[in-house]
């Protein structure tokens, strides 16, 4: 039986790598996707790759880091589909490599907004919908927030901001049926992590830090897995939690 049948899914991000993974995989357990991205073109794929397989979703174009963008995205969800029982706070983005004293403040705002802000304005307005039926709702974190990796400051304070705002308001909302959890992901294959590797650093810090220990990088369709997981009842007893999935690298 569909793990998601009958279940309403908002994801941010999902135009591309871990959100597109798990939009597809919701879909097909039944979920009805709303497929939220600032950027049209990885969206339409998403969707299309939904629709073939016999799935339903729809596009809303969102900014997570705008307010009015993630008001009218839960809008737009509940007139499309009447209900929201899971939100997926997916989209982020990484950064180039600089030292503390080198990071350009507009880098560490445009992260934080994204990351961090763009986690709690989803929250902020997404949970009203749930008050009445409840819901889970899943926020992307990172090995980032768990182990310092250096020259990479506004992205692993954005993810521990994550981190620690999810068991916030995990606490907040434990007694109303919204389980809020968020999942830890290692170095996972994506655009994100294709763009970070062309920093001109990459190499000489890559080479500074520990291996993981299985070996490879992470796809995205194994951190997919783990979200459905949270997003179903499967996980109903799972709130504020952190799941770690990185090939064991903060094993180490
Ligand atoms: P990705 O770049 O492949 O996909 C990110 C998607 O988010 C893109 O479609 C992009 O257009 C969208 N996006 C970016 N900013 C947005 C905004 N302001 N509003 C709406 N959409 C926006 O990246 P990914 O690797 O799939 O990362 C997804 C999430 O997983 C991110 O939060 C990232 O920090 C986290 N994560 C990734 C890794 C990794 O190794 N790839 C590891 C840990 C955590």
């Amino acid at each position: 039986m569909a793990r998601l049948a009958g279940k309403v899914a908002v994801i941010t991000g999902a135009g591309s790598g871990i959100g597109k993974a798990t939009a597809v995989l919701f879909a097909s357990e039944g979920a009805k996707v709303i497929v939220a991205d600032w950027i049209l073109e990885g969206a339409e794929e998403t969707i299309r790759s939904i629709r073939v397989a016999g799935g339903e979703a729809t596009f809303v174009k969102a900014d997570v880091s705008k307010s009015t963008d993630v008001e009218n995205m839960f809008k737009t969800t509940i007139g499309a589909y009447g209900q929201l029982d899971i939100l997926f706070n997916n989209a982020g983005i990484g950064q180039m490599y600089y030292s503390v004293e080198e990071t350009p403040e507009d880098v560490w705002d445009r992260v934080i907004n994204v990351n961090l802000k763009g986690v709690f304005l989803g929250m902020k307005y997404g949970i009203p919908h749930m008050l009445d039926k409840g819901g889970s709702i899943i926020n992307s974190a990172s090995t980032g927030a768990l182990v310092g990796f250096s020259y990479f400051s506004p992205y692993c304070a954005s993810k521990g901001g994550v981190l620690a705002l999810t068991r916030a308001v995990a606490h907040e909302y434990a007694g109303r049926n919204i389980r809020i959890n968020c999942i830890c992901p290692g170095v996972i294959s994506t655009p994100l992590i294709e763009r970070v590797r062309s920093s001109p650093k990459w190499e000489t810090i890559a080479s500074t830090r520990p291996q993981t220990p299985m070996g490879r990088l992470g796809k995205p369709e194994e951190i997919a897995h783990a979200v459905l997981f949270l997003a179903s009842d499967e996980s109903s007893y799972a709130t504020g939690t952190a799941l770690i999935i990185d090939g064991g690298y903060t094993a180490i």
